[in-house]
């Protein structure tokens, strides 16, 4: 049971504080009153030093679609690993990764590898730059794309910094400078006239728009098609380039959520899964844009290195694990999504806790109030949601469940329809100490 002052957990814990801030790497693990530290995975199960068994549905916040240490990518990584773990030379395995993104991604001529999405979305919104001449970018209001200091504005504004009704730019992180916050126009997700009007306001400064089709610090609600062929229209019309945030939605579709929804941007940020779970980033897009990456007539528009930038570690896995992801995979993902968001509402109703699960395919997201999802605004919770979404935290993980503790939840493929059977269980039992 956790917390439990006796476990291993916390004594890693208390250890790792002296010499990690706040005892780990990644504020996004951080929960109190300690960590829960891992000690192995297999398939869609993690097991934490103390011996305690989870399902994973956390999937290292969406980047594991296969689960953990599927044999395929273990084969691929260490075939790669006996052979050079890293050249100050390209390889092959860059190709066909590439080559494969290309194919699956419509909009997509060309890539370039990255580390991590962060730094895909640093190098995209700096290409936007370099290619328009202009300083502006705008973003959607509570999405998350990172931690570059332009694509991290106005992730958490709180409802004082609401104002009226269109967003205002606001810093995330103490030091962000002026100027940033000056550059970047923030826009409200699923508003096509609040959206239009501020790009239409900014237009001749623009560089472009980064949309992430389904954020998930604004609620994981899936964009309106509308609201995206605005975008689109807007962006042209004022000649900036649209930026697809997809560094999370590749998950959603073979072809992309650009596939789904029909949408032709110009570039698109990708990370997570395409790296078969090991550390990766893409820009990928049209090749007029992305030849400011060019570097044959001389220094490019914008150079881009990075010491471990396409890894042939993570490229080799990271092929195998697209390989793996079929239309058949994602027919399964879709499935598998449905069934859970279902026996999850259905549990909602049936103790009488107010929620939902929205989401779609793979993804999921557990909101506690009684309102419709639309954007960063509606999925802002009470302090009484906050406080049945920590209830509900602690009962899903103490039956054996690991989700995020902001209440996102990404399946994965080794999950069995006993394990989606016994996550909705978890879930509805939690739900009813929830009630109680
Ligand atoms: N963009 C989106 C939509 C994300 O969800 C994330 C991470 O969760 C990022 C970018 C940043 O990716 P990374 O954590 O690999 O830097």
């Amino acid at each position: 049971m956790y917390p439990d002052t006796n476990s291993k957990s916390k004594a890693l814990y208390d250890r790792a504080l002296s010499s990690l801030p706040g005892g780990n790497t990644r504020t996004t693990v951080f929960m109190k009153p300690y960590p829960i530290y891992a000690a192995r995975g297999a398939g869609c199960r993690v097991w934490d030093v103390d011996g305690n068994e989870l399902i994973d549905c956390i999937n290292n916040f969406t980047s594991l679609i296969h689960g953990h240490a599927h044999p395929a990518l273990v084969e691929a990584a260490t075939r790669q690993l006996a052979l050079g773990s890293a050249f100050g030379m390209p390889t092959e395995s860059e190709i066909n990764l590439a080559e494969l993104l290309t194919a699956r991604l419509p909009s997509v001529d060309q890539v370039r590898f990255a580390n991590s999405g962060t730094e895909a979305v640093m190098m995209a919104l700096k290409a936007a730059r370099a290619f328009t001449g202009r300083p502006k970018i705008a973003k959607c209001e509570g999405a998350y794309h990172g931690s570059y200091d332009y694509a991290e504005v106005s992730l958490d504004p709180k409802p004082t910094d609401w104002g009226g009704n269109a967003p205002v730019s606001v810093a995330y992180a103490k030091g962000t400078p002026d100027k940033v916050l000056a550059d970047v126009v923030t826009i409200p997700f699923n508003d096509i006239d609040g959206a239009v009007s501020l790009i239409r306001e900014h237009g001749r400064d623009l560089a472009c728009v980064l949309v992430d089709p389904m954020p998930n610090r604004a609620g994981l609600v899936p964009a309106d098609k509308a609201y995206l062929e605005a975008l689109r229209q807007a962006t042209r019309d004022v000649g900036a380039l649209l930026i697809f945030d997809e560094v999370i939605s590749f998950r959603l579709g073979y072809h992309g959520a650009q596939g789904l929804w029909g949408i032709d941007p110009d570039l698109t940020t990708l990370g997570k899964i395409i790296g078969g779970g090991f550390p990766v980033g893409a820009i990928a897009g049209k090749s007029e844009v992305m030849a400011v990456f060019d570097p044959r007539h001389g220094k490019p528009a914008l150079p881009h290195g990075g010491t471990f930038s396409a890894n042939p570690v993570t490229m080799r896995a990271g092929l195998a694990a697209m390989e793996l992801l079929d239309q058949n995979a994602f027919a399964r993902l879709d499935a598998i999504g449905e069934a859970v968001r279902k026996g999850i509402n259905d549990a909602f109703r049936r103790h009488g806790v107010p929620g939902t699960a929205v989401g779609l395919g793979s993804l999921l997201k557990l909101h506690f109030g009684e309102r419709p999802i639309r954007d960063y605004r509606s999925a802002y919770m009470s302090e009484a949601e906050t406080k049945r979404q920590s209830v509900f935290n602690l009962e899903f993980l103490n039956r054996g469940v690991l989700a995020a503790g902001y209440g996102l939840m990404a399946l994965s493929l080794p999950m069995r329809d006993a394990d989606i059977e016994s996550i909705i269980r978890a879930a509805s039992d939690a739900l009813a100490q929830v009630a109680s």
